[in-house]
């Protein structure tokens, strides 16, 4: 299965955006992941340097133009793309394997509530994605992707797969954020996996929105 990130966030990518794409990477391994949309002007240098040594592959191509550059992320004409969308009509199961190619996610960080944005992607291109949800709750764009590697590639079912919802994610007895998301949760240290570094993220973030009170 192949994955492509349709960028919805600004440029330069955010630490937020560059962990959870490092972390695509690695689930699913770089000749899978395609990040596409960037704006036309963007450069190699715009981009974290880790990224590009982990060979991220990238594009300004639309979703729509991407085939001519990379065939073998199919051509969206094919209708062998899938949408994940929280508003999709039908859950994502194992047989989608033998239907889609290519899964769709929106690179946009959360929001709470959410807003919806995926749906710009129904409308950019109409009557070409077929939309598949992953339950209905928000996950982070990297829980999305990993949630359906498990289901297509690995054919993990979405009831066996465990989840937390909404964790608290706890810095010292004093600090501590709750994560307005789903994760999947690790077997082994039943705890949710996030990217690497991005907790050392949260604190800081924490941190700052508190200063930024005083
Ligand atoms: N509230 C956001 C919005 O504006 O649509 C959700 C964005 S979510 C952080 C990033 C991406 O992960 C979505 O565009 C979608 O592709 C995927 N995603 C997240 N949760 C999902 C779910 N429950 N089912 C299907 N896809 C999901």
């Amino acid at each position: 299965m192949k994955y492509i990130v349709e960028h919805m966030e600004t440029m330069p990518m955010s630490e937020w955006v560059t962990l959870e794409y490092k972390k695509m990477l690695q689930d699913v391994g770089k000749e899978n992941l395609l990040i596409c949309s960037l704006p036309n002007e963007t450069k190699t240098t715009d981009i974290a340097e880790e990224l590009i040594q982990l060979g991220l592959q990238w594009t300004t191509l639309q979703l729509d133009e991407i085939h001519t550059k990379f065939p073998s992320f199919t051509n969206i004409k094919d209708k062998k793309m899938c949408l994940l969308d929280p508003r999709g009509d039908s859950e994502l199961s194992c047989e989608d394997i033998n239907q889609f190619e290519v899964c769709i996610l929106g690179g946009i960080l959360g929001s709470h509530p959410p807003r919806d944005r995926t749906n710009e992607l129904k409308d950019k291109y109409p009557g070409l994605l077929v939309g598949k949800r992953l339950g209905a709750l928000q996950m982070s764009t990297d829980t999305a992707c990993r949630c359906a590697h498990y289901i297509l590639d690995k054919q993990i079912p979405f009831d066996e797969i465990k989840f937390i919802d909404y964790p608290e994610i706890r810095f010292s007895k004093r600090e501590a954020v709750e994560m307005p998301f789903r994760y999947i949760l690790d077997d082994v240290s039943g705890k949710p996996i996030l990217p690497d570094g991005m907790l050392k993220l949260m604190k800081k973030d924490s941190q700052q929105s508190i200063e930024d009170l005083f």
